[in-house]
């Protein structure tokens, strides 16, 4: 076991953007998008990753297994699985962790009456037996297990207390309170971990762990609190995605307990001025991983966010940007630099080789192959061809567009073509490559030229689908800045994303469709293609922590 519940001197970060996140609607991400982000997660790092819930789908159970073989290596964080507590969830999660050098089930069950009645159909005796003899199952195939009594801030304490109890005395290692409805309130949350710390007799041998969601907007300041009561595990996601409100923001919570950690190291039994860092997080990854998450999801990040936000860390009032300038700390209790957001420096231009160009990617933390830099070495040109100025976000973007195509094996844009104007009725001409190298044209007309593309498009792919969302954003300021399209569509009760950059729109457009309509197209085809024993897998109705 990576962390023993008895050695933990710091806080823990469980990251559930993979899981939890991923729940979002509309945030779906395909096994290679996963893998992606779960390595920047590691490198950011994160202490465990949650990297899926197994039985749910086969490409739940697919994206679990490969990150525990890629990520989940010895010096890498802990793997996790989510289970719900039968047996056939549990064997499922052990089966996708089994290469990871660490991993941990997590497994849950409910112990609010509400729950217990409606949901479960069960007593309060049959929730405790069930709890001994699953944590017991999960225990026999790893030495790590987190226990979960799902809606555990709406349960009567007591209860909750024996539960507890019994899943630890089973081997549960940590402890997971979970305010899965987002209905508590700090001081009653801290009262409520400071009480499991009371009240279960074995509680020293198991690692309290918090998952809350931010229905009301609380959720990283119950967490905050719950840390002054003993919790040392956090359970959040980048830039707070998740269900309905989300849950509590990684980076905001990170921040906090690193801007205000002579305020919290007491709690953690230390000197106030200690120095000793309360996370394991590497806060230089922050701002790119939120840039990755928000890019791969399709969840953009409002401009007011706190820590990632565009406007987090812009001083724009006039009064304000004069004391920024005499002194920093007169206005900003914190960095930018320290979240790896840099000034948007010009760093390159039409005159930039390779060797530039290989450089400052990867002091921007890119390694490519040779193949893939190759790749982006031909769009940097393209794009200094037309922009006399390539900034770091620039280089970013091209990077992650270029990633992102290449992840799928689906269709790819050969040439989009419109005419539009005051006068002139919008119409669009694409050609498509299919995956075995067939080219597909078609044109189409449309009420603008982004209409217009679409259609040619669903008139090449052909799957019925509906566009939910359609928004574009400036990569850097000026008239020559790449915009970034971010879509949602939607196919029977799912929606899929895509994200592209580019400086012409219209391109960026077409490009961010067919991402989004690939995605779509790659979750039919692995519905279709499922062996019968992996066909069973899913859940006849939600399940969550
Ligand atoms: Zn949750």
């Amino acid at each position: 076991m990576k962390f023993s519940p008895n050695q933990v001197d710091r806080v823990l970060i469980f990251d559930t953007t993979l899981r939890d996140g991923e729940q979002s609607p509309g945030a779906t991400l395909n096994v290679a998008e996963k893998l992606t982000i779960a390595k920047q997660l590691a490198k950011l790092g994160v202490d465990i990753i949650e990297a899926g819930f197994p039985f749910a789908s086969p490409g739940d159970f697919q994206a679990v297994q490969q990150i525990a073989e890629q990520v989940g290596t010895e010096d890498g964080p802990v793997i996790c699985g989510l289970a719900r507590a039968t047996q056939k969830d549990i064997t499922t999660a052990a089966e996708a962790l089994k290469p990871a050098a660490y991993g941990r089930i997590h497994t849950f069950i409910a112990t609010s009456d509400i729950h217990l009645k409606y949901k479960l159909k069960k007593s309060r005796t049959d929730v405790l037996g069930i709890t001994s003899e699953m944590v017991a199952l999960a225990k026999s195939f790893t030495d790590d297990v987190e226990f979960s009594p799902e809606d555990a801030g709406r349960s009567d304490p007591e209860f909750l207390y024996e539960v507890l109890e019994r899943a630890i005395a089973a081997g549960a290692t940590t402890i997971n309170i979970p305010d899965t409805v987002g209905y508590i309130t700090p001081t009653e949350f801290g009262t409520l971990i400071r009480g499991i710390k009371e009240n279960v007799p074995n509680i020293d041998q198991a690692i309290i762990s918090v998952h809350g969601h931010n229905d009301l907007g609380l959720a990283v300041a119950n967490f905050l609190e719950a840390v002054k009561n003993g919790a040392r595990q956090l359970e959040c996601t980048i830039n707070g995605i998740g269900e309905r409100a989300g849950n509590a923001a990684l980076e905001e919570l990170v921040m906090a307990l690193h801007v205000r950690r002579q305020y919290y190291n007491p709690f953690l039994g230390r000197p106030a001025e200690s120095e000793t860092p309360l996370t394991n997080i590497d806060k230089s990854q922050i701002y790119k991983t939120s840039r990755l998450v928000s890019n791969l999801t399709g969840m953009l990040i409002q401009p007011n966010k706190a820590i990632v936000g565009s406007n987090a860390f812009a001083h724009e009032s006039g009064i304000h940007q004069d004391g920024v300038l005499k002194n920093k700390l007169t206005y900003e209790i914190m960095d930018a630099e320290s979240i790896g957001l840099r000034d948007n420096q010009i760093v390159l231009g039409k005159h930039s080789g390779r060797n530039a160009f290989r450089t400052r990617l990867k002091e921007l933390g890119f390694e490519l192959s040779e193949q893939d830099l190759n790749k982006a070495f031909v769009r940097f040109k393209e794009l200094a061809d037309k922009k006399k100025e390539i900034s770091d976000w620039d280089l970013e973007a091209i990077v992650k567009d270029e990633t992102q195509v290449q992840m799928v094996n689906g269709f790819r844009l050969e040439l989009v073509q419109v005419s539009c104007g005051n006068r002139a009725c919008p119409t669009a001409t694409v050609t498509l490559l299919t995956p075995d190298g067939q080219e597909l044209t078609d044109a189409a007309t449309g009420t603008g030229p982004v209409d217009a593309v679409y259609k040619a498009i669903n008139r090449v792919v052909n799957v019925p689908n509906k566009l939910t969302e359609f928004s574009v954003q400036s990569v850097t300021a000026g008239i020559d800045a790449m915009g970034e399209v971010t879509i949602r569509l939607q196919h029977e009760d799912r929606l899929y994303s895509g994200h592209s950059a580019n400086t012409d729109i219209i391109v960026a457009s077409a490009q961010a469709y067919i991402n989004a309509l690939n995605r779509l197209d790659t979750a039919l085809q692995m519905q279709a293609s499922l062996p019968p024993e992996k066909a069973q897998l899913g859940l006849e109705e939600p399940a969550r922590v």
